[in-house]
């Protein structure tokens, strides 16, 4: 379905972004990837599907970094068709003890970041008649939680973004929409649950099982892998007209 199309993802190293550029890459599209850690291990799973990888080391929270993806990716494969602005990062505490410095790299990277993909992406895809923003937001784009002051702020701005990327490109063959997940057993969440079991001094186990029964009363994770599904439904033409929705997949979480 994505064959000859171009999907950049940030934050595609690890986690729900590796999901989805995987997903893509299983329709055809090329993919260009971003993030840090084990950069070559994610290339390998998404060449094994047959389609050319670009990688790009730009550190999101950097625009001038951010600006250099952009004109990278549009050299290597033309332009962007498909853009998931997924890279994002959590830190937990009480409001008066949040260090700014973590606040200021939470927005950074979580809500300023898709502003400055977005402007630079959307000329061609305008000039195209055919694009995709898919913003990863989470239900912390829709309810709240204790201690997460940045990124529930962040994440309620990129759902904010993502109505008026909706609005502003409406008549056009480009959309922009939103996925909330809920708890996701990602490195990001894994950091929480080891969290919890070394304050209550329990098991990893019995952590994750907290974890999921104070929010998610499905309790089970959603995958990266339906996350991935989701986000190729956004790309079909049968979504050609879902714009601007901040999409759910939370166990029924946000049900509550
Ligand atoms: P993860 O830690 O597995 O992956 C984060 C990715 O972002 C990695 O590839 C990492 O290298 C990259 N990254 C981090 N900082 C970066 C930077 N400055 N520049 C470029 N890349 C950077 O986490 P994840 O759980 O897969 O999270 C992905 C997205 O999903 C995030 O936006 C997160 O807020 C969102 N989300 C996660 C969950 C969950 O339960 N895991 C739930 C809802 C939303």
């Amino acid at each position: 379905m994505l064959k000859d199309k171009t999907a950049l993802v940030t934050g595609s190293t690890s986690g729900i972004g590796l999901g989805i550029a995987k997903a893509l890459a299983r329709q055809g599209a090329n993919i260009v990837l971003n993030g840090f850690g084990d950069v070559d291990g994610a290339r390998q799973q998404i060449e094994a599907l047959g389609v050319p990888v670009f990688y790009h080391g730009a550190d999101m929270s950097h625009p001038a970094e951010i600006e250099d993806l952009m004109r990278a990716a549009a050299e290597r494969f033309g332009r962007v068709d498909i853009l998931v602005n997924n890279a994002g990062i959590q830190h937990v505490a009480p409001v008066e003890e949040f260090p700014p410095e973590r606040w200021d790299a939470i927005i950074a990277i979580n809500l300023c970041s898709a502003f400055h993909t977005i402007r630079l992406a959307l000329p061609a895809m305008k000039a195209a008649n055919w694009g995709r923003i898919i913003n990863v937001a989470s239900v912390h784009g829709l309810v709240a939680s204790a201690q997460k002051s940045a990124y529930v702020a962040a994440k309620h701005g990129l759902v904010g973004l993502t109505k008026v990327v909706a609005l502003e490109t409406a008549t056009t063959g480009v959309t922009c929409n939103a996925i909330c997940p809920g708890w996701v057993l990602t490195p990001l969440v894994q950091k929480q649950v080891d969290a919890k079991a070394a304050a209550l001094g329990i098991s990893n186990e019995e952590a994750t099982r907290l974890l999921l029964a104070e929010k998610q009363p499905s309790m089970q994770f959603t995958t990266p892998e339906e996350l991935g599904e989701l986000a190729v439904f956004f790309c079909s033409p049968a979504a050609n007209n879902v714009r601007g929705v901040a999409w759910n997949m939370d166990g029924g979480w946000t049900a509550q």
